[in-house]
């Protein structure tokens, strides 16, 4: 059987790792190979960002608009691929067609999303106290910008970063998940089809081989980083030594809440969608379903049966279900909490009970079908309950009360505040991102992702009537 081989993707040319290493990427569906992937190390990161450094003053040159132009072709051109690319997800996630088609679709979306700043980028102008002063606050390019991303929804990951840094002028190294180098490989092969070269690099490897040099390279003036907090906190901190800005968009805990007046209906569709989807392998899974006392125990006998029949999802790796099936040693499972058993690595959609809310298994998230029921008294409690979280990242809320709905969304600690729906469902016109350990702060997709890619300029510009 042909097993391919993927490369990196330096100036506009398929390159191998220079040391020519490999490592082997299997399907999670099966456990079977998929194929072979430059394993790259301080050498392939050193060509990537060069060819980015000398990309980028031209790049920056063109006008907003015909940058614009060009991602709008980008977007275009990956439209036209959308199956091409859900097939590559689907492989190498496991995930469902439906599913990869629908982040293919949300990909480009962003493409058109960011292609229409074209004709925006809008700056700002300022009163002054001195006579005849006028100040400009133009966005400017960065520079060399590393996106490091997470596989759990590989396309839109990309786009969300690829796309907008781009359009600000800057040049790119994508550094995709060592488990979507297919999805990496197509998206960046149809970007440097319209784009010229340099301008997106792209570079596979293993997270603590190829994450680090990329990290710490003096000609990286932004890590934009999407992925978990352990990893989040290491580059902030490797970054931040030689003060390289950076953007985090980290994980999450995210609790649903269910009152005592929701449609117990609705609730328990969006609870099981917000817990299961994806395998749970979203950041913005509902890994804990906070209950009103007076529902709680219809809403887990019916959460409970739909979760046993929720058509289950592979984990990413084999060390993912390991890790994660550790986590549930001593834990009250109400449903799962066992591996299927079948080829690859899937885990029974599980729901845990009794555990407290400062429990480790509360605070730490799993990145899996897992989810937490905890019976409450009151709006007041699940309030408690909700925010007593290290992650901040969604959030959402059942009651047919807007007063209830009100209350929660001043409350709560979180990015993202949904009512009578998932905690998952952004769209590209809107900003992303958390609080506390969920990010440091950024938001990125909406006109909110600009101020990632882009620094400030306060153009100050003085006239003298007397020389008119
Ligand atoms: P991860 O932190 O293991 O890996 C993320 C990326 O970092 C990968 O590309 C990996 O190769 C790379 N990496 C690993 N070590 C590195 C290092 N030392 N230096 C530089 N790069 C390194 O996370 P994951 O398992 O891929 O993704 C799951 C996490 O991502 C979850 O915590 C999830 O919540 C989070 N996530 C957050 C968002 C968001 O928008 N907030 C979106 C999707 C996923």
């Amino acid at each position: 059987m042909h097993i391919p081989s993927i490369a990196n993707l330096i100036d506009g040319r398929a390159a191998p790792a220079a040391s020519g290493q490999t490592f082997e990427k299997l399907r999670p569906a099966d456990g079977s190979p998929l194929c072979t992937v430059a394993r790259s190390d301080d050498a392939d990161v050193l060509a990537a960002v060069a060819a980015a450094r000398s990309a980028q003053p031209a790049w920056a040159t063109l006008t907003p608009v015909e940058r614009g132009r060009l991602l709008r072709e980008l977007a275009l051109a990956l439209q036209a691929r959308r199956e091409e690319l859900a097939d590559a997800v689907v492989e190498e996630t496991g995930k469902s067609r439906e599913l990869a088609l629908g982040e293919a679709d949300a990909a480009i979306e962003m493409g058109f999303f960011v292609a229409g700043e074209g004709r925006r980028l809008y700056g700002r102008t300022t009163t002054s106290a001195t006579p005849n002063r006028t100040v400009l606050a133009t966005r400017r390019p960065v520079g060399v910008a590393a996106l490091i991303v997470s596989f759990n929804t590989p396309l839109p990951n990309y786009a969300w970063k690829a796309f907008p840094a781009v359009f600000c002028g800057n040049a790119a190294v994508l550094k995709p998940s060592e488990h979507t180098p297919a999805s990496a490989s197509l998206f960046a092969q149809v970007a440097n089809e319209v784009l010229p070269p340099g301008v997106l690099n792209l570079v596979h490897g293993l997270g603590n081989e190829v994450g680090p040099p990329l990290v710490e390279h003096a000609d990286v003036d932004l890590v934009s980083f999407t992925g978990s907090a352990e990893t989040g906190r290491w580059i902030n901190e490797r970054a931040g030594r030689r003060l390289a800005k950076v953007c985090l968009e980290l994980g999450g805990k995210n609790a649903l809440v269910v009152c005592d007046d929701a449609d117990l209906d609705r609730a328990i569709e969006w609870s099981l969608a917000s817990a299961f989807s994806n395998a749970g392998q979203r950041c913005a899974a509902a890994s804990r379903l906070v209950v009103f006392d007076a529902v709680y125990d219809e809403f887990r006998d019916r959460f409970a049966r739909g979760a046993r029949n929720y058509e289950p999802g592979p984990l990413i790796s084999e060390e993912s279900l390991e890790r994660i099936l550790g986590s549930l040693d001593g834990a009250e499972v109400a449903v799962g909490g066992e591996r299927l058993d079948r080829p690859g690595w899937w885990l029974a959609p599980t729901v845990l009970e009794n555990v407290a809310a400062d429990a480790d298994l509360s605070c730490r998230e799993l990145f899996g079908p897992v989810t937490i029921l905890y019976r409450v008294r009151n709006l007041d409690e699940a309030i408690e309950v909700v925010n007593d979280s290290p992650y901040g990242l969604t959030s959402a809320i059942h009651t047919a009360n807007l007063h209830r709905a009100m209350r929660f969304a001043d409350a709560v600690q979180a990015g993202v505040v949904v009512v009578n729906g998932g905690t998952h469902g952004s769209e590209p016109h809107m900003g992303f991102g958390g609080v506390k350990q969920s990010g440091t702060g950024w938001r990125e997709a909406g006109v909110e992702t600009l101020d990632v890619y882009t620094e400030w300029k306060y153009v100050n510009l003085i006239a003298d009537p007397a020389k008119t």
